[in-house]
């Protein structure tokens, strides 16, 4: 018998360890249970309240007895194979958080993973990033996207998801744990694990995948799939290998618009989805503090403030986005001539700035130019963007375009910016132009209501910078509900953000482990 406790704690509370709280704790609860040896607690859910002036943790603590310590964790991570002499070999183009995720799901049910990513490890990936930040060089395998641990690594490593099914989503943030995550990050309603941490998270993975005997190959650029008889065999790589396995898993994540391209070349289906395009807000993280916390400056106890935002502009939502407090934006191009932006944090948020996207939801019926790109509409509109921001700039490497946001609202340009968190640099263009009008308009009236909710969001202090246009794919490749395998190629697995079934880290692993399940249910049981 499993007993729960919710209590409520005050910030100089909540710092304190559960041994430390197990006074209080057991206090608040009417307890008949026996003497026992021990008697101990964690937490189990945990969510910050702010919306009074006394700012709370509500806090769910299990008690636990000697015969329940721990035994939740044990039931749900399962033991993992030795599989180097495995007879089923599962092929998984892309390191981020899918195919990751669904490597380790190999190894559970006995299968050797064999892992390829056009970029290059965490540790060698990292020069490159530095190569972008202070040199605007962005090398085309290995950057914000690409290379090992994908989009994630470099992230803020916020671990949300919408997903309803809470076996799978608990079992993934306890791996994360296992490889090197805190603990929190099982209780928290918004966990995040940031950006300093994720590297060494994504290391242990490896090491994991390889000490089972799966195998991983970075700087192996997949360049075209080996089909038969319409099921995918193997694929081969720009150096002239050829990769074989009893199924692929393609995770190729958002912005591989080269395998989109390869897949439309050998036929192989592909549908045009929804997405969403906007810009990055930056507001110094005390204003965001003082409208959420109504304290100036926040208590040091408390985390850097965050906020959600969301509003209909002539039927379309506009939200906020992957918000970042205490965080940076960073230059997530994947070419030299065109520039993204995105955002991350380290684990301590505590830089002084607060970023999140604003973006305006694109439905496939907003798409322009359908009859003229087809499927590749959507990849067209987002690369116009991009392009349009490169060239605004003079071309000037990945120093972008920014506006203070009434300027951006009423079709200004800004006779000065604040100082920013993004390193390439900022300059004051006309960031509206990038834009067509049912994104730009949308995006103007979206502000306005935003400062209605969060005091000082639409003022002087925050600015726009350009563009986030890579939230999610504008295309998926379809897969059938059942089996997870491609609708026309059998043993094909489109997985992840970039086959369009996931939106974000926690999402993108939890689909790479159903697509494992799936092969092994179709194919092995
Ligand atoms: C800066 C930034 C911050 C983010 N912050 C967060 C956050 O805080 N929380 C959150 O949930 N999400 C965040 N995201 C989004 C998140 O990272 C993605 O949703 C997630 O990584 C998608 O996982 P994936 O495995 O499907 O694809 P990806 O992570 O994109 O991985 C795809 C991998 O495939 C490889 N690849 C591509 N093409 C080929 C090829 N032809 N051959 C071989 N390999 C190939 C790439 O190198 C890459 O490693 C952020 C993204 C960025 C860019």
């Amino acid at each position: 018998m499993k007993y729960t406790i919710e209590v409520d704690l005050l910030p100089e509370e909540e710092i304190l360890s559960n041994e430390e709280l197990l006074p209080k704790v057991l206090s608040q609860a009417n307890l008949t249970i026996p003497k026992t040896t021990s008697i101990g607690i964690r937490r189990v859910k945990q969510s910050l309240d702010a919306r009074s002036r006394k700012i709370i943790y509500h806090t769910t603590f299990e008690v636990l007895t000697d015969n329940d310590a721990n035994s939740k964790e044990q039931d749900e991570v399962k033991k993992l194979q030795k599989v180097g002499n495995s007879s089923k070999t599962l092929l998984i183009i892309g390191a981020g958080p899918a195919g990751y995720f669904a490597a380790l799901e190999a190894l559970e049910h006995g299968i050797k993973p064999i892992v390829v990513d056009r970029g290059k490890d965490v540790q060698a990936r990292r020069r490159d990033l530095r190569a972008i930040q202070q040199f605007s060089e962005v090398n085309p395998h290995s950057n914000y996207c690409f290379g090992e641990g994908g989009a994630g690594t470099y992230s803020d490593g916020k671990l949300y998801t919408r997903s309803l099914k809470r076996g799978t989503y608990e079992k993934t943030l306890r791996l994360l744990v296992e490889h090197g995550a805190n603990t929190r990050i099982l209780y928290e309603t918004h966990p995040h694990i940031g950006s300093n941490k994720l590297p060494v998270i994504i290391q242990n993975i490896r090491r994991t995948i390889e000490e089972n005997g799966g195998e991983i190959y970075f700087e192996t650029f997949v360049t075209s799939f080996i089909i038969k008889n319409n099921v995918a065999i193997g694929v081969q790589t720009e150096d002239g290998k050829e990769l074989f396995g009893d199924a692929i898993i393609l995770a190729t994540g958002h912005s591989a618009r080269d395998i989109y391209q390869q897949l439309h070349s050998q036929k192989i289906a592909l549908e045009l989805k929804p997405f969403a395009i906007g810009v990055r807000a930056e507001h110094p993280q005390e204003l965001i503090d003082e409208a959420q916390y109504r304290q100036k400056p926040r208590n040091k106890l408390l985390p850097a403030s965050s906020y959600k935002l969301v509003t209909q502009v002539e039927g379309r939502g506009v939200f906020s986005f992957c918000m970042c407090p205490g965080g940076l934006i960073v230059p997530a191009a994947t070419n030299p001539k065109e520039i993204v932006v995105n955002g991350m944090s380290m684990s301590r948020r505590d830089s002084p700035f607060a970023n999140s996207g604003v973006v305006v939801a694109v439905n496939v019926e907003d798409i322009p130019n359908v009859e003229k790109y087809g499927v590749f509409a959507g990849v067209k509109l987002q690369e116009q963007i991009e392009k349009n921001l490169f060239e605004l700039g003079g071309k000037n490497l990945q120093r972008s375009a920014a506006l203070r946001i009434p300027d951006f609202v009423s079709g200004k340009v800004s006779t000065s910016l604040p100082s920013t968190s993004y390193i390439p640099g900022i300059e004051p263009l006309p960031l509206q132009t990038i834009f067509p009008d049912f994104i730009k308009k949308r995006l103007q009236k979206a502000f306005d209501d935003f400062g209605k909710k969060i005091r000082g969001y639409d003022s002087n202090n925050g600015i726009v910078v350009g563009a986030e246009s890579r939230t999610s794919s504008p295309i998926r490749i379809p897969r059938d509900p059942q089996t997870l395998q491609h609708i026309q190629i059998r043993r094909l697995y489109p997985c992840g953000e970039g086959a369009g079934y996931a939106g974000g880290i926690l999402s993108a692993a939890m689909d790479g482990q159903n697509c494992v399940r799936a092969f092994v249910s179709t194919f092995l049981i």
